[in-house]
């Protein structure tokens, strides 16, 4: 799960984190009440997406006064932001930052995430502040100072000063810089986060260090035990699909191709799309309904597919276990309102009760191929391939 930048600031904040002084606005009313309780001067006026290079796209306005606050989120508020970030379709801005401006002497990068191979959380910062981490790392490599974090200790005083020494910060600054990385790294193993970013992280002309832009992604297989964060979520970030499939556990994500997939188990998922590849097809669609998926979870995958006018053919590869045949073929039923499928739907169902489920699908009378076995589906979808 993702947030927005004024939401990871409130918390980073909580956590000794320094940030500018500013408040979230979805008007320009609020614009105006928000602008009335920071100094006068200087503000910035930041769109609230989920997608950095907001940047250069126009959506970071710097602004000499609360009137001229208040146009920049006019201008914003409302308006499709298109960034490297959000895909060609942008994204719709609904809410802006508005901050008391920072004077920067430098910007820097700090960021943790886990490392796979290490197995251990990684705490990263460069010099080269304000682009993205991806670009600092091909252009400026030598510039990354990482730490992996032991976590029988979790990060070590000594740890965070090295980091800050990497900045070439010194005197108060690296012990300001210190600071901020242990609080980063608390925040980050508390909130149970995959992902602490902040870019830039800058150093004032005051000398203090503070996080100028903020990203938090939290792990959603720790999000049970944290319910208050579950209240950040924004919905309208999320693709409406996607949230219908999550919202009962199913994992549902739109692709390009027009074989509609579905399998229960994120492994036997992504095989069938190799599968749906190998056969000379695109999958239209990735679809996990879950090892002990229910009759409405079932059914409800089957809308989501049939709702993409791409779709040529349905293939479903179900291995049997806790989901049992007979609940899958009563899904599918239910999915269908009765009535027949408007593409051909190729089927691979073993185990627990697919002689029941078999049964059932033949029982309503309507068309399904039922494969014996997984070859014998994946001519079928060949077939289908190669008519289109
Ligand atoms: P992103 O492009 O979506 O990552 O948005 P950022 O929050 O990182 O802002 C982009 C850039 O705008 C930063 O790298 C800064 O150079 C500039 N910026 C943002 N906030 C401030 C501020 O308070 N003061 C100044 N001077 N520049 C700012
Ligand atoms: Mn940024």
């Amino acid at each position: 799960m993702n947030i927005h930048e004024f939401q990871a600031k409130e918390l980073l904040r909580r956590y000794g984190v320094p940030t500018p002084k500013g408040s979230v606005a979805r008007s320009v009313e609020d614009v105006a009440r928000v602008g009335a309780s920071l100094a006068p001067g200087k503000l910035v006026v930041k769109a609230q997406i989920h997608a950095g290079g907001r940047g250069k796209a126009g959506g970071v306005k710097l602004v000499n006064s609360v009137e001229e606050a208040k146009e920049a989120a006019a201008s914003l508020l409302g308006a499709t932001l298109i960034t490297p970030q959000t895909g060609p379709g942008g994204k719709v801005v609904h809410a802006v930052l508005v901050e008391e401006v920072a004077p920067i002497a430098k910007e820097y990068y700090a960021g943790i995430t886990l490392d796979r191979e290490s197995r251990r959380m990684c705490l990263m910062v460069s010099r080269e502040g304000g682009m993205n981490i991806e670009e600092v790392a091909e252009k400026f490599p030598e510039s990354i100072v990482k730490v992996f974090i032991d976590p029988r200790f979790g990060l070590q005083t000594f740890e965070a000063r090295a980091l800050a020494e990497g900045l070439g910060l010194s005197g108060k600054e690296l012990f300001a810089g210190a600071a901020v990385f242990m609080n980063l790294y608390k925040a980050c193993l508390e909130l149970d986060a995959s992902l602490v970013e902040i870019n830039p992280l800058v150093r004032t002309e005051a000398g203090a260090i503070v996080a100028l832009d903020a990203k938090i992604s939290f792990d959603d297989s720790a999000l049970f035990r944290h319910k208050d964060l579950l209240e950040l979520e924004d919905l309208t970030e999320i693709d409406p699909q996607e949230y219908r499939a999550s919202s009962i556990g199913m994992k549902f994500i739109k692709l390009d191709g027009t074989i509609g997939m579905m399998a229960n188990g994120a492994g036997l998922a992504m095989t069938t799309m190799d599968i749906i590849q190998q056969m000379g097809g695109r999958a239209a669609n990735f679809l996990d309904v879950s090892g002990g998926a229910s009759e409405e979870m079932i059914a409800e995958g089957t809308r989501l597919i049939l709702e993409d006018p791409r779709v040529k053919a349905i293939f479903i590869n179900i291995f049997g276990g806790i989901l049992r045949g007979d609940i899958l073929a009563r899904g599918l039923l239910m999915g269908l309102e009765g009535k027949a499928s408007p593409v051909p739907i190729v089927m691979r169902l073993v185990g627990t009760n697919a002689e029941e489920g078999r049964q059932i699908l033949r029982d309503s009378g309507l068309p399904f191929t039922v494969a014996e076995n997984l070859s014998q589906a994946m001519e079928r979808i060949a077939e289908i391939v190669r008519q289109q």
